[in-house]
């Protein structure tokens, strides 16, 4: 084995050994001539002369515990983190469908659908999941997709991620709900999808129904609407709004020498976004930061004429929150050149402009590169079908009606949540997850009061049984029979306007918190993070915000 510098080592290394009162290990030290490991039992130092005592000073010793408790820290969260990863990537085994048990069947998997599927307890029910669509949508940061921000696939979750966890198997069956039948207790259904099976249709029935399909966008029968826009519902609509977004810039870009087509430029370079809620103005907001982050940077020459209006017919933005708030955000988007045109009512789109009704009651023409329509909700085709069936009860314009327990006034067995009912509830996120969580507690409590239920009829005609025990029982039937009706608990109004602020307006004490600027983005993000889906979601969101820091946004076209 060869010996390490002797003389250097050995020497040095003494010194301190010897202050610290350390066993030197007996494979570091060699005799002088042959190199070979010489056996001490501890460090006899009788002969050396004493040394000063040694004291750490104290920054070192922070420092030194500083370093400790970083260590503990990130082996600590490195292995939690590991090991919720290797969770959730290997499921386990699941019990089988149970003929025996009630049939829960689950139209959609959104906000709603998706809160109801994590907190079910599936136990006794067997479950269903009929969904055009099979993952769940973060629909809040799809404003920051459709810019370039994140990446599609960061705010999405499979939908098998949730059900391959359950205790029981969930079948999902991606496809429409064409027809439901409230009579027969019945759901039709059709796969949609460009590829399909021998059999891409056919009918279930339930026990229980939960109708959570949402809304489409509103296009108030407007002309032109369907046919020249691009929604902000799905993410598909996102991933088309980028798309079209570098199209048009590229378009200007091919005739940027051109004299005669600075008019042409101009407009192509127009984005116009119709709708002053949450999502036009967070659209407008992002639309800027890539105007003023990136492409400064990659069209130099076009940037500046970049513009973006927000339309709304309402007297201002952002209805649902404070006034100071209101005028915060007009006055940053002042700031940022976005141009609100409010009391604005859109008349008519045409392929390269928009007719609009001004505050004057004049009609004036706004050409446009792209147009983005975030303007409210309407009942799905499904939805108005079934409130046909079910008759008189159900004629409100707005959706479904429920009562506070949200079963379908009119029908039996149904369940509605989310933004196909009309409550007086806004049509949002928050109140569709509660609904959700709330109607899986429901349910828990059906099945527990119908076991109780089964064990009464048992003791009642078993010969053996006490009247004691019949008295217990009865009881537990009453306790669980006292179901309490869903409440809608607000959490707050949040929104980002670009350049790094953020609007919040969150319930504090018995009032209400107005809040605005580069603390509250902060907060944005993190409640955003910390609301996302799964481990997943948070760690890809996180990187594309990182990503976009360091890199900034792509610009190519895809
Ligand atoms: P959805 O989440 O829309 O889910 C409906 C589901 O039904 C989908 O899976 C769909 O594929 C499925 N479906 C459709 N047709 C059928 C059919 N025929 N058969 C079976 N399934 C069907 N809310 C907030 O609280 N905060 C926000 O910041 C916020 N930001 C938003 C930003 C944007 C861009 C958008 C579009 C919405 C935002 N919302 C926000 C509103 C929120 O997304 C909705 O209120 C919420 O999605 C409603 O949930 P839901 O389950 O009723 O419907
Ligand atoms: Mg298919």
């Amino acid at each position: 084995m060869a010996c390490l510098s002797r003389a250097g080592f050995l020497s040095t290394s003494r010194s301190i050994w010897s202050r610290r009162k350390v066993f030197i290990p007996a494979a570091l030290r060699c005799t002088p001539a042959t190199g070979i490991p010489i056996v001490r039992r501890t460090l006899a130092s009788s002969s050396l002369p004493p040394s000063p005592s040694f004291q750490l000073s104290p920054w070192r010793r922070f420092l030194q515990t500083l370093g400790r408790v970083t260590l503990v820290t990130i082996l600590t969260s490195g292995g939690v983190f590991l090991y919720i990863t290797h969770k959730d990537r290997t499921p386990g085994p699941q019990e089988p469908f149970d003929p025996s048990k009630k049939t829960i069947v689950i139209l959609g998997s959104g906000w709603g659908a998706t809160s109801l599927l994590k907190s079910l307890d599936n136990e006794d029910y067997n479950v269903v999941v009929i969904s055009p669509r099979n993952y769940f949508l973060f629909t809040p940061l799809l404003p920051s997709v459709a810019i370039g921000t994140l990446d599609p696939r960061s705010i999405i979750q499979s939908t098998r991620y949730i059900t391959r966890h359950k205790k029981r198997i969930v079948h999902v069956y991606e496809a429409e709900a064409t027809e439901v039948d409230p009579v027969s207790k019945t759901v039709t259904y059709q796969d949609t999808s460009p590829v399909k099976g021998q059999q891409d249709s056919g009918t279930i029935k339930y026990d229980y129904l939960v109708y959570a399909v949402g809304a489409e966008t509103q296009t108030f029968n407007i002309p032109g609407v369907k046919e020249h826009s691009c929604f902000m519902k799905e993410l598909k609509d996102a991933e088309k709004m980028r798309t079209m977004v570098m199209d048009c810039i590229e378009s200007a870009a091919v005739e940027a020498g051109n004299p005669d087509s600075q008019d042409d430029i101009n407009r192509l370079l127009h984005m116009v976004v119709v709708g002053g809620g949450p999502t036009g103005v967070e659209l407008s907001g992002e639309l800027h930061d890539f105007i003023v982050e990136d492409l400064k940077q990659w069209y130099p020459e076009l940037a500046d004429r970049v513009r973006v209006t927000l339309i709304e017919a309402l007297p201002n933005v952002l209805p649902m929150f404070s006034k100071q708030l209101i005028q915060y955000t007009e006055s940053t988007f002042k700031e940022n050149k976005i141009d609100v045109l409010t009391r604005t009512m859109v008349k008519e789109i045409n392929e390269k402009s928009v007719i609009v009704q001004n505050d004057k009651g004049e009609l004036v023409e706004i050409p446009f590169g792209v147009l983005v329509w975030a303007a409210g909700n309407v009942g799905r085709a499904l939805t108005r079908d079934l409130m046909a069936k079910i008759g008189a009860t159900q004629s409100n314009k707005r959706g479904l009606e429920v009562d506070d327990f949200l079963r379908i006034k009119g029908a039996e067995d149904i369940f509605a949540i989310g933004d196909c009912t009309a409550t007086s509830y806004a049509p949002t996120a928050q109140v569709a997850t509660q609904q959700g969580v709330w109607l899986a507690r429901h349910l828990g409590q059906i099945t527990k009061k119908e076991r109780l239920e089964a064990r009464l009829r048992e003791l009642r005609s078993s010969p053996g049984s006490t009247p004691e025990a019949i008295e217990t029982t009865v009881k537990h039937i009453n306790k669980q029979s006292k179901f309490r009706p869903f409440h809608y608990s607000h959490q707050g109004s949040l929104a980002y306007i670009g350049s790094d602020k953020a609007i919040a307006d969150l319930p504090f004490l018995n009032g209400n918190l107005a809040s605005g600027g580069v603390a509250t983005f902060l907060f944005w993000r993190s409640a955003y993070v910390s609301n996302l889906f799964s481990l997943r979601n948070r760690v890809l969101v996180i990187n594309d915000w990182l990503k976009v820091k360091l890199f900034g946004r792509d610009v190519s076209r895809d």
